[in-house]
């Protein structure tokens, strides 16, 4: 089976963690520390606090914000469950907002009418990779007085109007599972311009533990001491992982622009058949693109899904609307709530995307597209 993404994995990677086994700092040691500089390198300059999971990199996010019950965030429905879980988790309640038609990612109108006296935090995906429509949804986050956050799972790497995301957000959130744009195996990290917020998310990482004497309540306890003012929890990404994460960063870029040159020759191959929508590029979006988001635009998407998982390549769907889970479902909220979110995913398939993907498997992939939609072989 053709994955429709997979890690790209080379010897250099392969030493670099082969090599901190041979050191004293399985965890919580220098490599981390370097691999959360090399990430604020490519989300200029912000810090970044490197965790276990994006999972984790929003429930640290939402905690470093504050959120917690009797508080709103409002989260773009046509993403993983887990942009809207981990707000859940903390106890706010989770207000879902339409997506544009033609990105996916979070309508600033549909955000304008979802917003409360009690938002703390806005929540959008740079969906398939295409940034979020920042400045607007900011200043809509910033006079509500809430945080605009940006999970950036597929993204990064890319850039919206010349900045790069980690740059366009109060908070942004990564992932590098292995079928994300760069890996760690597992792992996450939290981005943000603002030190407190930084300082938040580094506590809620480790437990919330103090160990700065002057901040400490009770700093005579002894050399021991440290104590917790806020809960936190464990979410310490290993130096194992950091070091695979700093290996993976200086090829980046390459990974990008074949992930873009891949997406660009999907497009041409489609460019004659009526039945598809190809995904859009807005204009000063320059995206690191993880997903091709491809629209069935006949009803046939479930049919096209099943032909191609037969030939062999494993497509996906990209996203069931979050507050269909029957989790949301049971607390109440309703199908047809946000009716682009749930267009879009009626018509969308994922096509294999990844780095070490070949153009005569592109060409495969397209040419069983073209047939199926009877654009001959
Ligand atoms: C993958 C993903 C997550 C969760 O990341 P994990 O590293 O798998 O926990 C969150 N949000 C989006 C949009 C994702 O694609």
């Amino acid at each position: 089976m053709l994955p429709y993404g997979r890690q790209s994995i080379s010897d250099a990677d392969v030493e670099a963690v082969t090599a901190v086994l041979g050191t004293d700092w399985l965890t919580t040691g220098p490599a981390v520390t370097r691999f959360e500089e090399d990430l604020s390198a490519v989300c200029g300059g912000n810090p970044a606090v490197a965790v276990t999971s994006g999972t984790a990199a929003l429930h640290v996010a939402y905690a470093a914000a504050g959120v917690g019950p009797g508080q709103d965030v409002v989260v773009s429905p046509l993403t993983f469950v887990a942009t809207a879980s981990a707000a859940a988790l903390h106890g706010a309640r989770v207000i879902f907002a339409d997506v544009d038609a033609d990105t996916g990612n979070l309508d600033p109108a549909a955000v304008e009418m979802a917003l409360t006296p009690h938002t703390t935090v806005v929540a959008g995906v740079d969906y398939a990779g295409h940034p979020i429509d920042a400045d607007p949804l900011r200043t809509l986050a910033h006079d509500a007085g809430a945080l605009l956050l940006e999970d950036a799972a597929h993204s990064v790497g890319g850039t919206w109007q010349g900045r790069p995301v980690g740059a366009l957000a109060d908070l942004t959130t990564l992932s590098f599972f292995p079928t994300k744009n760069l890996t760690t195996a597992e792992g996450g990290a939290v981005v943000s311009p603002d030190p407190a917020l930084v300082e938040g998310a580094r506590s809620f990482r480790n437990h919330g533990l103090v160990r700065d004497r002057d901040r400490q309540r009770f700093p005579d306890e002894g050399p021991w001491h440290q104590e917790v003012h806020a809960f936190g929890l464990n979410y310490r990404l290993p130096d194992l992982l950091a070091a695979l994460g700093s290996s993976q960063l200086t090829r980046l870029a390459a990974f990008t622009k074949r992930r873009t040159e891949i997406h660009a020759r999907y497009d041409t191959a489609f460019a004659d058949v009526a039945e598809v929508r190809t995904p859009v590029t807005r204009g000063g979006a320059d995206p690191a693109w993880h997903l091709y988001p491809l629209r069935v635009l006949d009803g046939r998407r479930r049919e096209l899904f099943e032909f191609l998982r037969e030939q062999g390549i494993g497509v996906q769907v990209n996203y069931v609307p979050a507050y269909w889970h029957p989790v949301f479902a049971d607390l109440g909220y309703r199908r047809g709530l946000c009716p682009n979110a749930e267009q879009y995913y009626a018509q969308e398939i994922s096509l294999p995307l990844f780095p070490d993907l070949t153009d005569a498997d592109v060409d495969r992939v397209a040419g069983l597209v073209r047939e199926f939609l009877g654009y001959g072989g």
